[in-house]
């Protein structure tokens, strides 16, 4: 299989811009590190924030050929024996954290975003290790960032908690039913969903099957087709399949020709399988994600592999355009025009139009 790796994605003719629907940010490691070491002694000198800074930077040039390595390795897990894909994705899964003190603060994010040539991102919370309250200062601070918020259990309210959350800028709701280890029974899913209906904003949910333990508590609750009475219900909420379901693609694109009120992200998936999505669904719920920073160079790649679907003539001109950022635009209802994406211009045109239907 070829990548497309070191081609410029796309949109670039039309001005459309570009915008990933599924990256995270973490705090600096190194800011969190930094006071823990004695200021004087031999060492001093090598480890001032700029020197630690410029260590993370280099890192992520010489760890390039082992990310590839490992995103082309990722594609091809599916078609294992079960027992053997179920080991590698323990291995796979803590393989990524080493990537994230090197890559993964707000600033590498925009640096990421400027190399590949993307304007906006929907960040997603995870927390405890990135709280909403974190998120949402990192997008005040940094208009590209969309916000979309994971409201954590034991939340008091979560409903009302997540209305708060929109009201300060939050423009899309994450559930990871398999990283807290809750079904589709739950009652706190289901406040959340309904406040979700109610503000007119997506919900994106984890899906894909992976088997790790140390990440998530039950990984069961990843597979997509476990939420499909959800899609059913809450007929007005637009969900996104974050990672097309991973290993078992097709199954997520068996639930969005089922419902229309489902989309998937295109994180994790190579250019045949968007290629596919586009033949079955149509190129209008097929969205850019990258899930960056996680193994490395996934913006780069995930904005690739769409102009490999275009190269490969299985997807038009048209398709990558929606694909890469017209469909996100839509979804989270931003004007082309609005560079800043205000969050708050959400909560005030639902007060205007509460009776509208997300788009
Ligand atoms: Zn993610």
């Amino acid at each position: 299989m070829v990548f497309a790796q070191d081609r410029v994605p796309v949109n670039s003719e039309t001005m459309a811009q570009i915008v990933d629907f599924h990256a995270h940010i973490f705090p600096n490691p190194v800011e969190r590190v930094l006071p823990l070491i004695p200021k004087k002694g031999p060492l001093a000198p090598y480890l001032s924030q700029e020197m630690l800074d410029f260590v993370r930077r280099s890192a992520r040039q010489w760890l390039t050929p082992v990310a590839d390595s490992m995103h082309k390795a990722q594609v091809f897990m599916r078609h294992l024996p079960e027992t053997a894909r179920n080991a590698l994705d323990q291995v796979g899964g803590l393989a990524s954290v080493p990537r994230l003190f090197i890559e993964s603060t707000p600033s590498d994010l925009i640096e990421a975003m400027d190399l590949a040539r993307v304007d906006r991102a929907v960040v997603i919370a995870h927390p405890p290790i990135c709280s909403n309250e974190y998120l949402l200062e990192a997008a005040q601070e940094n208009p590209q960032i969309i916000p979309c918020v994971n409201v954590p259990p034991g939340t008091y309210h979560p409903g009302q908690a997540l209305k708060k959350y929109v009201a300060s800028g939050a423009r899309a709701l994450k559930i990871h039913a398999a990283y807290d280890g809750e079904g589709v029974d739950s009652t706190r899913y289901h406040s959340l969903i309904q406040a979700a209906a109610d503000l007119g904003i997506p919900v994106i949910l984890h899906t894909g099957c992976i088997q790790n333990r140390v990440f998530y508590k039950n990984p069961k609750w990843g597979k997509a087709e476990l939420f499909a009475p959800w899609f059913e219900q809450y007929s007005s909420v637009q969900f996104v399949l974050a990672h097309m379901n991973f290993h078992a693609p097709m199954i997520a694109l068996d639930l969005a020709q089922k419902f229309e009120n489902v989309h998937v992200d295109t994180s994790w998936q190579p250019a045949e399988i968007i290629g596919e999505a586009v033949r079955r669904i149509g190129s209008e719920r097929v969205l850019l994600g990258t899930d960056w920073p996680l193994v490395g160079d996934n913006m780069r790649l995930g904005t690739a592999r769409v102009q490999e679907a275009l190269d490969a003539g299985i997807i038009n001109a048209e398709d990558s355009e929606k694909i890469l950022g017209l469909n996100a635009l839509r979804l989270l209802r931003l004007d082309e025009a609005d560079a800043a994406g205000s969050a708050r211009d959400l909560v005030s045109s639902k007060e205007d139009t509460s009776n509208a239907t997300p788009a």
